[in-house]
């Protein structure tokens, strides 16, 4: 037999293998609730198609998974909860499977799947966010079946909590943990980030176990991730140096003294706990490449807009974005920061790190940052690059107080709307502005 035939029965039996493939199996089926929000969630045995749509008269969540069965190990289906009453589903004759959530009152559904992850397999999540309450007289109006159309995909933001488990990153003088505390802040971003409609986050860990950097790169890179986002906090042997700081990558070269040597503790804990030091100057090399890269310039300009909001309420260390060889932002095509929120070894930075009310505003503030970045710059193929942002629903009244470091086209950019218009509602003359001034933003109702 020639290559060229051996070639050819190769492929063969390739297409033959898949015209075969076992059906897709439903092997769990888990649903939790958190507030007004529910997650559905569905243990595959590989990735698979599935349409999604809403049926009313009474409220209906259907979930059709192509070529697909559910099987045993998924038995018995849970109980309803929260706004779930009942969930049921059937192997249908067309050879795919059916799971149907009767609901008490009409949801959105949103789906995603989630590559399979060493912790756990493929999974298909389904997501039933409240309809907007502006948004209900007209779906009850809907015809009865109404399929559910996403113009593009979401944004999906990986949140990265630093630290875990047998690695405690830093302490503060009573005791506080760097991997408690950027944990809360992670997850509590990650909620803030999930409740908006163009966006999605994916936490590289969600509890306190530790999972090393590669692998937190490879987590991000499976969920597709538009951003990397690594929160942490810094510590100092003077207890006096307090602030926060927002860092991007650099080559060994290029970061000064004081960020290498944060850079090697942060990247203390590699490859299942191996020291960097003797890997240095190999990654030196790879990371030096990465200088070059688009991806760097992305990530400066996402963080100065975390910087901005950050500074807003909290001090400062550093006014710009810092470079240091942080192993944890080596993805090649992802922007990624890595923002130390503030010095755990400051005692007044601790307290603000233990107070939910500060990881509050620190959250919401990484939060305003990201979002400034996407407005500016949405990922092709995204919701939000096709429709744009949300709009202000707050009727024809809604304020903006103009904070320091912000352009008029910014905000512009940020509400939809156009500078013109803006100027026209608030009677300006130029694009002149005033920190602490109060702007009204036209909304829809006066376009
Ligand atoms: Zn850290």
């Amino acid at each position: 037999m020639s290559a060229r035939q051996r070639l050819l029965g190769c492929i063969a039996l390739v297409a033959s293998g898949l015209a075969v493939a076992a059906p897709v199996q439903v092997e769990g089926v888990r649903v939790a609730t958190d507030n007004d929000r529910t997650r559905l969630a569905l243990d595959l045995s590989r990735p698979a198609e599935h349409k999604l749509f809403t049926l009313s008269n009474p409220h209906r969540v259907v979930i059709d998974i192509k070529a697909g069965r559910i099987v045993k190990s998924a038995m018995p289906l849970p109980t309803g909860t929260g706004i779930v009453r009942k969930i049921r589903t059937a192997n249908r004759q067309d050879g795919n499977v059916r799971i149907v959530l009767d609901l008490e009152r009409p949801m959105k559904p949103r789906s995603f799947l989630l590559a399979s992850n060493g912790q756990q397999g493929d999974r298909l999540v389904v997501d039933l966010v409240p309809v907007a309450a502006a948004a209900q007289p007209a779906a009850m109006k809907a015809p009865a079946v109404q399929v559910a159309r996403t113009p593009g995909r979401e944004i999906v933001v990986a949140v990265d909590a630093g630290h875990g488990g047998k690695d405690p990153g830093a302490h503060g003088p009573s005791g506080v943990r760097e991997k408690d505390v950027v944990l809360k802040i992670s997850r509590r971003l990650a909620e803030i980030i999930d409740a908006d409609p163009n966006m999605r986050a994916y936490l590289t860990r969600s509890s306190d176990r530790f999972v090393n950097l590669r692998e937190r790169m490879e987590r991000s890179r499976a969920a597709e991730a538009d951003l990397f986002i690594s929160i942490h906090a810094d510590a100092f042997r003077d207890r006096r140096v307090r602030g926060a700081t927002v860092y991007v990558l650099s080559s060994k070269g290029a970061a000064d003294e004081a960020n290498r040597q944060l850079a090697n503790r942060e990247n203390a804990f590699l490859i299942g706990g191996v020291e960097l030091d003797d890997k240095e100057e190999t990654l030196a090399g790879v990371l030096y490449d990465l200088s070059q890269n688009a991806a760097l310039s992305a990530s400066f300009d996402v963080g100065d807009e975390i910087l901005k909001e950050i500074g807003q309420f909290t001090k400062i260390r550093k006014r710009q974005v810092q470079q240091a060889p942080f192993l944890v932002l080596k993805s090649p095509d992802v922007p990624s920061v890595l923002v130390e929120t503030a010095f755990i070894s400051n005692p007044t930075d601790e307290q603000n790190l233990a107070s939910s009310g500060y990881r509050e505003r620190l959250a919401r503030a990484i939060f305003t940052g990201i979002t400034d970045y996407f407005v500016a710059n949405p990922p092709p193929g995204t919701r939000l690059a096709a429709v744009g942002p949300s709009r202000p629903t707050g009727g024809p009244n809604v304020e903006h107080v103009i904070r320091r470091g912000e352009t008029l086209s910014a905000i512009a950019n940020r509400y939809a709307v156009s500078v013109r218009r803006i100027r026209s509602a608030n009677k300006l003359r130029s694009d002149k502005i005033v920190v602490g001034k109060v702007l009204r933003i036209p909304t829809k109702q006066d376009i």
